[in-house]
């Protein structure tokens, strides 16, 4: 069997995260009832600080600070991508520490904290994703988040294991620009209020423009508002929360990070003072502290479980003013220190969803070297095309298997004992075998010329392809719904996954 192997970096995916939401800067002006004007100083190179009078009529404005603190601190601890690393692994820290280290800021009286997500929680580990992130938003409960962004890996089981969710999770998932059949999603909102020590803090969450970046078989009544229409939202947005609900603070959690591409900045040109003080992002996995033209921090915690984005807002209700101390990220070694002891939630939620200790985690069998992530996606390819061949090789002539492959975090395998959780954690995507039908030109353009694509040829079936002809070829649900490969679906096989085929072969006779 000749095999094709062309791997590159998943370019859909590098396209995606560095999309960046088209620019448009609206004049306007959010002072709304704001009392005056405010400045805004500050570097690059350390902590900002933002004075100038914020206050607001309203209720917040006809307050009397004596009643309550004159200045209130308040330390924003926001993940991201964490991709269901709930339990301690070679690779990252689980959460138990990071609990541990919350409850003891909660335990601190002389700040007050809010904990959010900008998204992509609960797909990743086996221990979250066999759940569907059930587990994982039991966890967060706990540990006390006030709200998720949703991220484009919510999607992976489409949008009922959100709904699903939502009914059980005790903070409200956000979304401003995801829309269901043109409407608002039913699942999110566009933002949420919260007060700490009396003063009120509006969170607005967004999709980033990631919408490739789900299968294309549950994002057909899906749509993420994009570009300027998306700045005009979040404008409008906090424009109302700082003026009809008297926000002290404004803060954006956007799934998808800018990056280098600040063009979508929202920017009060008029005050010197962004419609967001702050935005939390996501979805690239980096960890950054940059600042746009105007001001405004971009910050990002990198992912699984590294590190998470930090600011601390100091409010000084006397003097009207509010300042950003310290915005960055944290790395593990602060809040998983081992000094830090565990909370127990970790072992009692894994007690809860795996009551016959964990399955997952029995030996499958012996892999005799390391793999390197071009290896292991090759064999999914072969075993794509070995599967095919015994489902439907008998009524149709399968040509190739495989499609866009690729394995997530820690990428490789080590030579040793695998589990099924580690085979799980490469491979963690749900995305069914399906039997298509494609055209001779788009199999050779899309396929195997493509060299982000992995492919098992069938014999030599792909030596002379003749452009007009219709060729069967097997991949996963993701390759076959991408809407750009022209492939038209014939069968499926639900519920069978790559990781499946890989740990049933390992389990055979281990990998030789
Ligand atoms: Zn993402």
């Amino acid at each position: 069997m000749k095999k094709i192997t062309k791997i590159a970096l998943s370019l859909i995916l590098v396209i995606a995260m560095m999309l960046t939401v088209a620019c448009t800067v609206v004049g306007g002006d959010n002072t709304g009832t704001s009392s005056g004007s405010q400045s805004q100083t500050g570097t690059n190179s350390g902590s900002q600080s933002q004075t100038g009078s914020n206050s607001q009529t309203g209720s917040n404005g006809s307050q009397n600070p004596s009643t309550q603190e004159s200045i209130v601190t308040i330390d924003f601890y926001v993940m991201n991508d964490l991709h269901g690393m709930i339990e301690d692994s070679d690779t990252q820290p689980g959460v138990d520490e990071f609990t541990t280290y919350m409850f003891e800021r909660y335990a601190d009286t002389a700040a007050h904290e809010v904990l959010l997500s900008s998204g992509d929680m609960w797909q990743g580990s086996v221990e979250s994703s066999s759940n569907k992130g059930a587990l994982m938003t039991e966890w967060m409960n706990y540990v006390g988040f006030e709200a998720m962004t949703l991220g484009n890996h919510e999607y992976d089981w489409g949008g009922d294991a959100i709904v699903e969710n939502a009914k059980n999770a005790e903070f409200p998932f956000l979304g401003i620009n995801i829309l269901v059949d043109g409407e608002p999603a039913p699942y999110c909102q566009p933002s949420v209020i919260l007060e700490r020590g009396g003063v009120k803090i509006g969170v607005i969450g967004a999709m980033g423009d990631v919408l490739s970046s789900i299968s294309g078989e549950f994002t057909d009544d899906l749509y993420f508002v994009k570009g300027a229409e998306l700045t005009l939202a979040v404008q409008k947005e906090a424009a109302r929360l700082r003026n009809d609900e008297n926000c002290d603070i404004v803060v954006y959690s956007l799934h998808e990070g800018f990056e280098d591409g600040y063009d979508t900045i929202l920017s009060n040109k008029n005050s010197g003072r962004g419609y967001v003080d702050i935005v939390f992002e996501g979805h690239s996995h980096s960890r950054y502290k940059k600042i746009d033209e105007y001001g405004v921090y971009h910050i990002q915690g990198g992912g699984y479980n590294q590190a998470i984005s930090y600011a601390r807002f100091v409010v000084d209700r006397v003097n009207d003013s509010v300042r950003i101390q310290n915005p960055g990220y944290l790395t593990n070694n602060v809040y998983s220190s081992s000094t830090l002891t565990d909370d127990p939630i970790v072992d009692t939620l894994m007690d809860k969803y795996f009551p016959d200790s964990d399955p997952y985690n029995d030996i499958l069998g012996y892999n005799r070297t390391y793999r390197s992530e071009n290896a292991i996606v090759s064999k999914v390819a072969q075993l794509y095309l070995e599967k095919g061949l015994e489902f439907w090789g008998d009524d149709y002539q399968i040509v190739l298997g495989g499609g866009y492959l690729n394995t997530r975090k820690p990428y490789d395998l080590d030579a040793g004992n695998l589990t099924y959780a580690d085979i799980f954690t490469i491979l963690p995507f749900d995305n069914d075998l399906i039997l298509g039908k494609i055209k001779g030109s788009d199999l050779t353009r899309n396929f195997i010329e493509k060299s982000t694509y992995t492919n098992a040829i069938n014999g030599n079936l792909c030596d002379n392809i003749v452009s007009t002809q219709y060729y069967y070829i097997v991949v996963d649900s993701y390759t076959a719904f991408y809407s750009w490969n022209n492939i038209t679906i014939v069968d499926r096989i639900p519920g069978l996954y790559a990781r499946d085929l890989l740990s049933d072969f390992v389990a055979e006779n281990g990998w030789a």
